[in-house]
């Protein structure tokens, strides 16, 4: 993405891209002086529809009549900034829902969190309370939830099966960018399974596993070796429960099933389990667009 002004070309991959639009309890010399207060300098604008520049923290914030427009560069400090932004301008700022999911993101939220719809925040806790009459449900930022389906639920948790593990096509997608935060399920179902595989198959998830492992170690993933509790079934038997064992790991682990596999992709339909679905003829290429980009 490109940011043009007059003195300075931003180009970044994965920074902050936040629209905000301006609510009705706002008012601007708050805003400005929190700016200031947080060390931003103001700088000149550059064409008649921006009020305002500001710049600090590798972050420029531009002020339109109706929205307030902020990018740059993605940090912990400029992610402290905008969750203090947010902290003291959720009510005054309207966020749309592109950057209620881009707000998620920059701000890494676990696994599981229950989501405020009114104000974006993350909960893991809802308290049910008495309040006179009626029961109110609050949430941790304060807002009451009608308690009417559906919870919003944020998850990053997925689950390769062997076949994704064996390609090695995980970790060349992590390394191009994508699945960064997730939560990457490797079951102990996965790892006796290993020795079932031929000799090259085994060899490649065992590799994979470790690549895993070492993106995990540099905080790209997390990964969740888990206790499945599921009896491995004998050589001969395994192909024919594979499908159906990993289907029910990923039901009892609540991961987003990461398959290559057409027939697993239909079962977890039929069982309503969420999933990813790579096509073998696009994994195949993952590998030359990864050796293409890195
Ligand atoms: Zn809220």
């Amino acid at each position: 993405m490109f940011i043009l002004d007059s003195k300075y070309i931003y180009f970044f991959m994965s920074g902050i891209n936040l629209t905000f639009s301006i609510g009705s309890g706002y008012n601007d010399s708050d805003f400005v002086s929190f700016l200031e207060k947080c060390d931003f300098k103001e700088h000149e604008t550059t064409d008649e529809h921006q009020k305002w520049v500001f710049r600090g923290l590798d972050l420029i914030i531009i002020r339109f009549d109706k929205k307030i427009l902020i990018q740059g560069k993605e940090h912990d400090k400029s992610l402290k900034f905008i969750r203090e932004l947010w902290d003291q301008f959720q009510e005054k700022l309207v966020s749309d829902p592109k950057n209620a999911e881009k707000l998620a993101k920059l701000f890494k939220i676990a696994h599981n969190k229950l989501f405020c719809m009114k104000c974006k925040s993350p909960s893991m806790l809802i308290k049910g309370e008495i309040k006179e009459l009626d029961i109110a449900f609050k949430m941790e930022c304060g807002h009451i939830n009608d308690m009417q389906p559906p919870l919003f639920m944020l998850t990053s948790r997925i689950l390769p099966d062997i076949n994704i593990l064996i390609s090695g096509n995980l970790s060349r997608c992590i390394d191009l960018g994508y699945f960064k935060g997730f939560e990457v399920v490797i079951p102990d179902f996965i790892m006796g399974a290993l020795d079932y595989l031929g000799d090259s198959k085994k060899a490649g998830a065992t590799n994979e596993i470790g690549r895993l492992q070492e993106l995990a170690e540099i905080n790209k993933i997390t990964v969740f070796k888990c206790v499945d509790g599921i009896e491995m079934p004998d050589k001969n038997e395994f192909d024919h429960v594979e499908d159906d064992k990993i289907l029910e790991i990923a039901n009892l682990t609540n991961s987003i099933l990461l398959t290559g596999d057409m027939v697993l992709k239909g079962k977890a339909s039929l069982e309503k389990r969420p999933t990813i679905y790579i096509h073998p003829e696009d994994s195949k290429k993952i590998k030359i667009v990864h050796e293409t980009r890195t």
